[in-house]
């Protein structure tokens, strides 16, 4: 039997307004059958988000996945970049992809999936020395820079924050959201029926629609149970001020991403060189209300991020700091001088899944909700159509490569089992509270 395709919703309520969340209203409205929807957007912070994952200097723009629907889909956004979206936003200076452990794996694939795109100008990078000629860099042997890898030409970066300003100022201009700044406190659940009829936010005001589309990006798990589904995972990120010729020199050059550490260069702009790592990252365990319980005094213990907005003065824990500061000494020892440190460091949350997998789903429970999350530190890129995708799952039009990886899982999975998408590397099991005490401890000692 032919399943029936869902009705078009005489009304949406998107919260969130990072790349998920803005890039559906943007394809809502460019979408003539939902000519007749309302749409609302509602966000936490006024556009640009200081805390959301979508805001940053740089993101990479990569079809390099060990996975062939994201290499797909992934491909024909990178045309958009080249072309009509943002595209002075967008950088086209290469990756270069390399390990020197297990994730070497993960590299190989990916170059098997580019080179099946048939991108012509990839190189195989088969010592750490080719790795260094490629990327421009200083220092010896493969400490840093990974032992084996590729350079992928047409890969490349973009300016996050400039590329969300654009394509904000675009839905914008056609004045069909209605764009609300507003803390959503909880959904709007009628737990007889299971129904969400839109969301309740912090000053006890309602926005209600026929269909709520959560975006929330890290901070999903407060208003839903993800347990086992979706985590938060702090990342550390650490900008060094450069000076102007210092970054045309180092602007020409490629990302450097070593995944069997997780640390990466992506080159410089606004004259701040920014050095992070794609890593397991820091969870962050606090215990709330359990969200789609009736009963207040029902909790769960969830990850959540732990922001700069939410303490002006944090930084990256230590350890995430010497790290990043390792790595640019083993590949750029002349601009890693005692005299010129990290001057910012910042957190910024993943929404990690099991497998790196993003969640773009109806909740098999309540009707009238739709998830789209779960970035797992790799969504950035699919900006200019990712609102699309997510417009084909809501019609219940799945793209095909993606069935079974982007649908609601059928179990809930312990997360000591999930195995990630193969790309990460660097420490694991560290908990945000824990490395920020060992901070405290060594200051106190001094
Ligand atoms: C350090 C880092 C590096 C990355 N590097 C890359 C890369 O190189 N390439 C790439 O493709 N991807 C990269 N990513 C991944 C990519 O940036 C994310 O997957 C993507 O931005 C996630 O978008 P989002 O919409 O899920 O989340 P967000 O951008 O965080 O948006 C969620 C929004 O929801 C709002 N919100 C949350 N709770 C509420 C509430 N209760 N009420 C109202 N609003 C709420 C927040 O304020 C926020 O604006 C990286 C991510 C990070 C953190």
């Amino acid at each position: 039997m032919a399943s029936m395709a869902p009705e078009i919703p005489s009304s949406i309520l998107i919260v969130g307004s990072g790349v998920f969340g803005l890039s559906t209203a943007w394809a809502l409205c460019n979408n003539p059958q939902f000519k007749d929807t309302s749409i609302t957007l509602v966000d936490r912070q006024p556009f640009p988000t200081p805390d959301g994952s979508s805001i940053d200097t740089s993101r990479i723009i990569r079809p390099d996945y060990a996975a062939a629907p994201y290499t797909r889909l992934a491909s024909i956004s990178q045309q958009r970049w080249r072309t009509d979206f943002a595209p002075e936003h967008y950088h086209q200076t290469g990756l270069c992809v390399t390990a020197s452990g297990p994730e070497q794996r993960y590299v190989s694939e990916s170059l098997a999936n580019v080179q099946a795109l048939g991108v012509d100008n990839v190189e195989v990078l088969g010592t750490a020395e080719d790795i260094r000629k490629a990327c421009g860099l200083e220092g010896k042997g493969d400490e840093g820079c990974g032992s084996t890898g590729y350079v992928n030409w047409s890969s490349g970066w973009a300016n996050a924050e400039g590329a969300m300003g654009w394509l904000r100022e675009k839905v914008e201009r056609l004045n069909r959201v209605n764009f609300v700044v507003g803390t959503v406190k909880k959904l709007i659940i009628d737990n007889n029926t299971n129904t969400v009829s839109g969301a309740r936010l912090s000053d006890s005001s309602e926005l209600t629609a026929d269909l709520t589309l959560l975006a929330a990006g890290a901070w999903t798990s407060a208003l839903i149970d993800l347990r086992g589904i979706c985590k938060a995972t702090g990342q550390a990120l650490c900008y060094m001020p450069i000076s102007p010729s210092e970054e045309a020199t180092l602007s020409q050059r490629p990302t450097i991403l070593n995944l069997s550490t997780g640390l990466f260069m992506i080159p410089p702009s606004q004259r701040l060189l920014k050095i992070a790592r794609h890593g397991y990252g820091y969870v962050n365990p606090t215990t709330i209300p359990h969200p789609e319980s009736p009963d207040p005094n029902d909790t769960i213990t969830v990850s959540l991020p732990f922001t700069h907005v939410d303490d002006p003065s944090q930084a990256v824990p230590r350890e995430g700091q010497r790290e990043c500061r390792e790595f640019l000494a083993s590949i750029h020892p002349s601009l890693s001088t005692p005299s010129r440190p990290f001057t910012k460091s910042k957190i910024c949350w993943y929404t990690d899944t099991r497998d790196g997998d993003f969640l773009i789903s109806y909740h098999p429970k309540y009707k009238g909700l739709f998830v789209a999350t779960g970035g797992s530190g790799h969504a950035f890129k699919f900006l200019p159509v990712i609102g699309e995708s997510i417009l084909e799952c809501i019609m219940g039009r799945t793209p095909e490569d993606f069935k079974g990886r982007w649908e609601w899982p059928a179990e809930r999975a312990p997360e000591e089992l999930w195995k990630g998408d193969g790309s990460r590397g660097g420490p694991v099991g560290m908990v945000l509270s824990e490395e920020t005490a060992k901070e405290q401890m060594a200051t106190s000692k001094l």
